[in-house]
């Protein structure tokens, strides 16, 4: 690795003072303002950092000193970033000294749609399995301890990974006496027996409502595949497993505290968390208070009563702190990727499907409206491009009529793109967060839409080209999160099985490593203190046991994470500090 000179070594003495940096320009290719500082660099004589790391190989993600081979850390923030010989010597005999024995370090990955909870991995039954009689053996298990009448529920199903297609007819061999739920873990489809069906006044001659779908096989009969609004019919039916306020709260800490170990051991330091409602929020406050959050987490809180109870305090965009913070509010306005229900203007391959939406034109402007007028910002959902276009209507809408500077309003997902959605995505300063771990994870499902679809969707190139700050998102547990996947992903655009979609939206591992950091930063606002290693900005790093863009790129995802730290804090491996 190259030298580094005196010259570029720079640090920051403000940090020291718990003083923050600016806010960045906005837009994509920004740096975070850290020339700015280097002529007025007070001295960092004396100043005994907590923490140094050295003889790394630094990717900074910061371009005014992109490679760097050591770092200082004091107050949870770097402080000087530079040489081995320039950062060894600031250590006292206080100071921790990491040796990095030329590990790969980059700052902590930034995951800008995750469904943080750990609930149902702790708790309900698993579907993610690949053999249907796995799948069965499971719900036995659990109705067997489940009285008569009392739903039977399990998550994080993947249809297309399962042997046979599901059907209601498997379930009714678990239990016609329970009714049974089997959750995509999409998070938009579920599986019914006849039970449930029963139960929900559901049967061949019911129609779909609006927004929804009940499935159907050649004769017109009920196959066991909800989508969407439809399951509204069951969520009021049957007998639920109920907790008591203690009970549920207890939950909410022991999964928060569980789900957190799983994201930093992977190389997360913050997350945007989804759809945060009263539960949610709880536990990210309960574990905190337990010493047992390691990540960072942003709340795009649900558009419902949370939300209600947000506007009625005067809790507004950005409120909180380096741990927890308001980043939006979040509506669905349309199906899913994974589970082929999102909304676009040609059908699924070999069918005349275009997919579902969940939200009327009117009814994206009124929520909008809503939001940006109580200074929120918007998150809405938004897969297909039909979607996407009638998001963006309602955001030039409302940015004509109340303009605001640098909002930054979000499209979830943002997956099937064309030429003028990105050029209206780039006008209005909106940030899309597609899914950086499907093309590799989801791989068989994209037969569906078909490889010149594939060439628009998950569009991480078209977008950086067209100089728009695109995130990296893992919707978790709709996709995996782990964000070596992801970068593989990004980079290869290839599936587990080797069949390559969408060759053209390849993009470079330092792109996919500012997708993954700064530019998660940049879509909660906070690339002034995350996202980089840059003195004066929180010390989240990720050491890696090898270079990404040395390994062969297929091999990118078996990259083991060797330490995480937040706040310079290790979190991973767990027990150490
Ligand atoms: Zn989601």
């Amino acid at each position: 690795m190259k030298k580094i000179s005196r010259k570029q070594f720079f640090g920051f003495g403000a940090a020291l003072a718990g003083v923050g940096l600016g806010k960045s320009p906005a837009g994509a290719g920004f740096s975070p303002g850290t020339t700015a500082l280097l002529a007025s660099q007070p001295s960092l004589a004396g100043v005994e950092p907590d923490l140094v790391v050295i003889n790394a190989r630094v990717y900074t993600v910061d371009s005014s000193l992109p490679r760097a081979e050591a770092f200082a850390v004091k107050n949870g923030r770097f402080i000087a970033v530079g040489s081995t010989a320039d950062v060894r010597h600031l250590a006292s005999a206080r100071t921790r000294v990491i040796d990095a024995g030329q590990a790969t370090v980059t700052p902590g990955f930034i995951d800008t749609h995750c469904h943080v909870s750990g609930v149902n991995e702790l708790y309900a039954v698993n579907a993610n399995v690949r053999r249907v009689r796995e799948l069965l053996a499971n719900l036995r298990a659990k109705a067997d301890k489940t009285p008569a009448g009392m739903w039977v529920t399990a998550v994080m199903f993947d249809d297309t990974k399962l042997d046979v297609p599901l059907t209601r007819q498997h379930l009714d061999e678990v239990s016609r006496d329970h009714p049974i739920v089997v959750g995509h873990r999409g998070g938009h489809t579920s599986w019914y027996n006849t039970r449930a069906f029963e139960l929900a006044g559901v049967n061949r001659n019911t129609p779909d409502p609006d927004h929804g779908r009940f499935f159907r096989d050649d004769s017109g009969e009920l196959n066991g595949r909800v989508a969407e609004q439809a399951r509204a019919a069951f969520s009021k039916v049957g007998v639920r497993e109920t907790f008591t306020p203690e009970q549920q709260r207890e939950r909410g800490r022991a999964g928060m505290r569980h789900i957190s170990e799983l994201l930093t051991a992977a190389g997360l330091t913050s997350v945007h968390d989804a759809g945060a409602d009263r539960d949610r929020i709880l536990a990210y406050e309960d574990a905190r208070a337990h010493g047992e959050l390691r990540h960072r987490a942003a709340f795009l809180v649900r558009g419902n009563a949370t939300f209600s109870g947000f506007k009625a305090a005067g809790i507004s965009y950005g409120f909180g702190d380096e741990w927890l913070r308001v980043a939006g509010v979040k509506y669905g306005a349309d199906g899913s990727a994974s589970e082929r229900t999102m909304r676009m203007s040609t059908p699924y391959i070999g069918t005349t499907d275009y997919g579902i939406l969940t939200m009327t034109q009117e009814e994206i402007d009124d929520a909008v409206e809503d939001a940006h007028r109580h200074d929120f910002r918007v998150a809405v959902h938004a897969n297909g491009d039909v979607t996407i276009d009638m998001v963006l209507k309602a955001y030039e809408k409302v940015l004509a009529k109340y303009p605001r500077d640098d909002t930054r309003h979000r499209i979830e997902h943002c997956s099937l793109v064309n030429p003028d959605l990105l050029r209206r995505i780039k006008a209005l300063g909106v940030v899309p967060t597609p899914f950086w771990t499907y093309v590799y994870y989801h791989g068989e499902k994209w037969k569906e839409y078909g490889p010149e679809r594939m060439e628009w969707m998950f569009a991480h190139k078209s977008f950086l080209d067209a100089g728009i700050p695109v995130a990296g998102a893992s919707d978790y547990g709709p996709g995996p999160f782990e964000p070596m996947m992801a970068i593989q992903s990004m980079v290869t655009r290839t599936d587990y099985n080797g069949n390559v979609w969408g060759s053209r939206q390849k993009v470079t591992v330092d792109d996919a490593l500012k997708i993954g950091t700064i530019n998660g930063a940049y879509a909660s606002h906070e690339e002034h203190v995350k996202g980089s290693i840059s003195p004066g900005k929180y010390a989240d790093f990720v050491m890696l046991e090898k270079d990404p863009h040395d390994v062969n790129p297929h091999e990118i995802k078996d990259i083991r994470i060797v330490r995480t730290a937040v706040g310079g804090k290790t979190m991973y491996p767990k027990d150490e500090n």
